[in-house]
């Protein structure tokens, strides 16, 4: 279990992989070098392997000292104390040689006796945690793109238009909502660390893209899978943490939009960015119900009073902020008075934003055992219902948006009208704003524009600034 055979396994596995040369004019390498220490039993030699991969695989070179090299990776063993005591030994030469320090493998899995033998390592992190140790890598020593060898732009491949891009901080759900099967399908919540959500949000800015939509299945139990790990982004660390991360985000400069929050406590916390302009005010809350009991059923929070006055609240923090939502008619033994209380929370909350759906039983989803099914024909009644109340409550909120002078996204051009979007508009799913213009608009720019009129989903107006 413990055969130390290859320590350190820099000088080995180097050679054949030195074959690149990334040399600048001036002499010196363009790729960034980790100098990597392999110890432990054959499934750690494994997971160095797997790392050692990625990280060739980014454009890193191995560095054949310490001395010299970007970063050192530790990758530890823990089995036995005196494995222990040479991994923390390993830690130590690496610590005097080079100063730059991420140590991983199966001592990581204790990282306060890592942290009080050696107080000045960058990262712990565990075993097979390759994600934490490459943004561990990525917070000390970017990777660098190579415009002429690497097949992709730096920011990846984007099918969004360019001024806009997804920014996906989770993988699966913790939740078990009735009607879905996305965990079963993704698994449990799986967060990316944060210095590796911000070093891709960081690349997308700087290729030009001037919104990120924050997504997740659930944004806002971010980190919760990784107790908020710390992890290295520039001079500072930044916990996993829906507060951290959005604060973090907003210093970008670019719009940033929160999609898929759940009305969680915490989520209060981010109403102070909002107000400033850090973030945008905007929050995509699916609540898919207004009734306790089919939210009951949904198998969703159904505490709507304590939901109620948290809107109230946000609204009095931030008061420009838009509400959008999602919603669900005509779930399983949905009744006519539980459709009634979804309308009087729709009134109640008034969601500037909602779409909805006529409840489908999706394959493999426990909502489909449910009794009562509701039929098609009342599910559309709900339907049409539903939707001309949201109408008439995004109408009048439109309306209060006349007269006003709005900053606006502009994502069409056509000759001397434009369309684009304002702060509370996200793209595809939201309204539009209807722009006519003297001067020629580019795609991706900001105007300001004065609303001159408002119908029931979208806003008109002329460009009176830049
Ligand atoms: S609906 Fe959303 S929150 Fe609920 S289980 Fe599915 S992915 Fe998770």
């Amino acid at each position: 279990m413990t055969d130390r055979a290859v320590s350190p396994i820099s000088r080995p596995v180097n050679a054949p992989y030195s074959t690149t040369d990334r040399t600048t004019p001036d002499g010196s390498s363009a790729a960034p070098r980790v100098s990597f220490v392999s110890l432990g039993c054959p499934k750690a030699l494994v997971d160095s392997e797997r790392i050692i991969t990625r990280l060739r695989a980014e454009g890193y070179e191995l560095a054949r000292e310490h001395a010299g090299a970007d970063v050192v990776v530790v990758n530890t063993c823990g089995f036995l104390d005196s494995a222990k005591a040479e991994s923390l030994e390993a830690i130590g030469t690496a610590l005097k040689e080079n100063g730059r320090v991420i140590v991983t493998g199966c001592m990581g899995a204790e990282p306060e006796e890592i942290r009080a033998a050696h107080p000045h390592v960058l990262a712990v992190t565990g075993p097979h945690q390759y994600e934490q140790v490459m943004a561990a890598v990525h917070g000390a020593v970017p990777p660098k793109h190579d415009p002429f060898l690497d097949l992709v732009p730096e920011q990846g491949i984007k099918l969004t238009p360019r001024h806009y891009s997804y920014l996906k901080i989770s993988e699966g759900c913790n939740n078990r909502c009735s009607f879905c099967i996305i965990p079963k399908l993704r698994g449990d919540l799986v967060s990316r660390p944060a210095a590796d959500v911000l070093r891709e949000a960081e690349k997308l800015v700087k290729a030009g893209v001037k919104e990120l939509l924050v997504i997740s299945q659930d944004t806002s139990a971010y980190g919760v899978d990784i107790k908020y790990a710390e992890s290295q982004w520039k001079d500072r660390r930044v916990r996993a943490k829906f507060l951290d991360l959005c604060r973090e985000l907003g210093e970008l400069g670019a719009w940033i939009r929160l999609h898929y929050v759940y009305p969680y406590p915490h989520v209060d916390e981010v109403m102070p960015l909002m107000a400033e302009g850090k973030i945008l005010p905007y929050l995509d809350i699916p609540f898919q119900h207004g009734s306790p009991s089919v939210l009951k059923r949904m198998k969703r929070p159904a505490a709507l009073e304590k939901t109620l006055a948290r809107i109230d609240r946000w609204r009095e923090l931030c008061p420009d902020l838009t509400l959008r939502s999602t919603f669900i008619v005509g779930f399983p033994g949905e009744t006519e008075a539980e459709f009634a209380e979804l309308l009087a929370f729709m009134e109640e909350a008034q969601i500037d934003r909602a779409g909805c759906f006529k409840f489908e039983p999706v394959r493999g989803a426990p909502a489909n055992d449910l009794e009562n099914p509701v039929p098609d024909e009342i599910k559309q009644q709900r339907h049409k219902q539903f939707m001309e109340l949201q109408q008439k409550i995004s109408a009048r909120k439109l309306k209060k948006k006349v007269g006003r002078r709005e900053k606006v996204m502009i994502d069409a051009v056509e000759g001397h009208s434009a369309r684009g979007r304002t702060r509370g508009d996200a793209p595809e799913i939201d309204g539009t704003v209807h722009i006519s213009t003297r001067r020629p608009l580019k795609v991706g720019e900001f105007a300001t524009v004065l609303i001159e009129r408002s119908d029931a989903y979208d806003l008109h107006g002329s460009v009176v600034g830049f």
